[in-house]
């Protein structure tokens, strides 16, 4: 009897360990896949926020690409722009 628990016990583990072992290996590979897009952050100049670069408005000021989280701190980057000079 003592044989047969021994054996479910050795079987938990080991089924332990391998979806540990795999949920490991699979995460990182998701991250790789996907990647650096997804979880690229870019500074709002207008209110300092970070947002993701996919769904930042973007716009090209004075040679240099700028990333805003709305339209809205666009217009109001380029009034307070406007008005400084
Ligand atoms: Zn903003």
């Amino acid at each position: 009897m003592s044989r047969v628990i021994l054996f479910i016990l050795f079987f938990f583990i080991l089924y332990y360990i391998l979806s540990n072992f795999f949920t490991n290996i699979l995460r990182p590979g998701k991250r790789m896949n996907q990647g650096s897009e997804v979880e690229e952050l870019v500074q709002d100049p207008y209110c300092q926020t970070y947002i993701p670069k996919r769904s930042a408005v973007k716009k090209k000021i004075a040679g240099s690409m700028l990333y805003f989280c709305n339209q809205k701190c666009l217009t109001n980057y380029l009034k307070r722009n406007k008005k400084e000079g």
